[in-house]
């Protein structure tokens, strides 16, 4: 069991009503944090989602339903969720076409949820917990923001230019607080594969050109990118991304 080291922290994760940031959101609360989560579905999805974290450690875990895509929408939820010790940047979707059909808006969308919005949401946490001495940002890219793929372009572009952002936010926030009082972090996680509802479609696509079997077209998409032939579970991403969070993780 985790011991709960972010008692009295309160935390804001993103995308947080299925997958990745669902995990993150529960190990967040396990650890003794105090837990908002932001995503899209419909209300028995959110419902889970709450019921999910509420019973990993915080009974009074809040729902916030901003849309990302729009900055004003993004404003308004960061003034709702007051000072934050932890935000976990982990929206994102995902859309596969080569660059010469795709379509306009899928590009702006893409930026948006999976970039933009990270600048939105840094914008207003940073200066609080440089102020405060501790803070913790956790920006959720991918082996996309590393390395590329064919028909990812605005994908790609945007996990790239998320490491970036975060490079910049982690020098800017660097010196700020001290070893006792933990530092202000930014950090990028980087997973390969993970089960998640967010690569069904690639998962699917393969498995057609396998003559429909799931597990061929499963070790089709790992043969790419990951070389132990294993996709992560989410619950694998959360425990690195909790560590990110402890005092001893200041220097990261
Ligand atoms: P997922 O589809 O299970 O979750 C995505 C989350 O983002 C959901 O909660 C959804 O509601 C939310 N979201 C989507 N559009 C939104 C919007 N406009 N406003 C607010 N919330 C919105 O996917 P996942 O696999 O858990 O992905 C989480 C993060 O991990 C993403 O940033 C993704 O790019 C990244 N990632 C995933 C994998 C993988 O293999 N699954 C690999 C590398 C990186």
């Amino acid at each position: 069991m985790t011991d709960r080291f972010l008692e009295g922290r309160r935390a804001l994760v993103t995308g947080a009503t299925s997958g990745i940031g669902l995990a993150v959101a529960r190990a967040l609360a396990a650890a003794g944090a105090h837990v908002q989560i932001n995503g899209l579905g419909d209300a028995g999805q959110v419902e889970a989602a709450l019921a999910a974290v509420r019973a990993a450690g915080d009974p009074g875990a809040l729902h916030h339903g901003a849309d990302l895509r729009d900055p004003a929408a993004i404003r308004a939820m960061m003034a709702l969720a007051g000072p934050l010790d932890v935000l976990v940047n982990n929206a994102g979707v995902q859309f596969t076409a080569p660059l010469g059909s795709l379509p306009d808006e899928r590009w702006d969308q893409i930026l948006a949820i999976n970039l933009s919005a990270c600048f939105h949401t840094l914008k207003a946490v940073l200066p609080g917990m440089q102020a405060r001495g501790f803070g913790r940002v956790v920006n959720i890219a991918s082996v996309h923001g590393l390395v590329a793929s064919v028909a990812k372009a605005p994908y790609v572009a945007a996990k790239h230019g998320l490491v970036g952002l975060s490079k910049v936010a982690a020098l800017e926030a660097a010196a700020a607080g001290s070893r006792e009082s933990g530092g202000v972090t930014v950090n990028c996680v980087c997973p390969g594969w993970v089960e998640t509802a967010l690569i069904e479609p690639q998962i699917a696509a393969r498995a057609a050109q396998a003559g429909g079997d799931r597990e061929a077209g499963i070790r089709a998409l790992l043969a790419e990118k990951q070389p132990s032939g294993r996709m992560a579970l989410p619950e694998e991403i959360a425990a690195l991304v909790l560590f990110l969070c402890r005092r001893a993780a200041h220097n990261i």
